[in-house]
């Protein structure tokens, strides 16, 4: 079913994995690589698409003729959610933190003219988005729909981005991604089964409690334990969504030199964190390290750089 899927979308499966080059790297003897999953799909792009996909086919599996979640007004996961609802022809519902701001941004514009109901919650409310009263007056709001958590993480996007790992043909020391909720770190750990290593880092501000949010989606989809795995802290660069000269400096000559296209919300910050662990020598001569792009560039639409 997920092949089908697959196929119906379009989505590339086999997304190059090119080298990075920099006189850092030569110096340090360390080779980098980068997974361009950002490639697979033009609008459920990087990890969105593997979040979603097998939430979708429970979703068509068990009937439902709507999928309802949650996010920010630049959400990746909005635009990729309000891009799915379309092509299956299913009732979209986004729950948006904050206040309605006109004209709409290019993700919730994009997400609107797919089709996606948006509909505009404070921000406290937003906090209590999985309460059981909450949910339970959106049922009655909306009706019957299959319902995707903030992010889209949950047991099912685990399992879909345990497959990323399957796509990765060589030999490597360290598979290192971008943080948010920690549902796609927890999908590439599972994928590495206890081999090699993986570093998440955070793009949050204090976010210690991502240590047990992904030791415990670990558990529940896994049913395992893993030891191979660490949270970096130190590159988030003040929060969510928050950036300085020196990442967007990085960031520029990044993509002039080897061609490859970041924003300063995730994948900015990651390659950043990676470099900056290079200098610091965190890293081994000889270890060849592997970086997710996950993908985010529409957010680059909306931000003025
Ligand atoms: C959503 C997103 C992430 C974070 O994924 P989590 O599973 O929430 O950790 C990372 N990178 C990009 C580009 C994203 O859009």
């Amino acid at each position: 079913m997920v092949e089908q899927l697959t196929k119906l979308f379009c989505v590339n499966e086999n997304t190059p994995l090119e080298k990075i080059s920099d006189p850092l790297l030569d110096q340090s003897e360390i080779n980098l690589f980068i997974k361009r999953e950002d490639l697979n799909h033009p609008y459920l792009s990087g990890n969105k698409w593997h979040k979603l996909k097998y939430n979708l086919v429970g979703a068509l599996d068990k009937n439902y003729d709507t999928i309802l979640t949650f996010g920010g007004a630049y959400s990746n996961h909005i635009y990729a959610a309000a891009a799915a609802g379309k092509v299956l022809n299913l009732r979209a519902i986004g729950i948006i933190r904050g206040e309605v701001h006109l004209p709409l941004n290019p993700t919730l514009k994009f997400a609107e003219e797919c089709g996606m109901e948006l509909h505009y919650i404070d921000r406290t409310a937003y906090r209590d988005k999985t309460g059981k009263e909450f949910i339970q007056s959106l049922r009655k709001r909306f009706g019957r729909f299959y319902l995707i958590p903030e992010g889209g993480t949950n047991e099912l996007a685990v399992k879909g981005c345990s497959d990323i790992v399957k796509n990765i043909n060589i030999d490597y020391d360290y598979l290192c991604c971008a943080c948010g909720t920690g549902g796609t770190f927890a999908g590439l750990v599972t994928g590495l089964n206890g081999k090699k290593n993986a570093l998440a880092f955070s793009i949050l501000k204090g976010a210690d409690f991502l240590t047990a949010d992904i030791s415990r989606n670990l558990k529940k989809y896994s049913g395992k334990i893993y030891s191979n795995w660490e949270l970096i802290l130190d590159y988030h660069f003040g929060g969510y969504a928050k950036y300085n000269n020196e990442l967007l400096t990085f960031m520029k000559n990044f993509s002039r030199v080897n061609n490859v296209p970041v924003e300063p919300i995730y994948t900015g910050k990651l390659l950043f964190g990676i470099f900056d662990m290079i200098r610091k020598k965190k890293f081994n001569k000889g270890d060849t390290i592997v970086a997710i792009h996950t993908g985010g560039l529409q957010g680059l639409d909306g931000l003025a750089l």
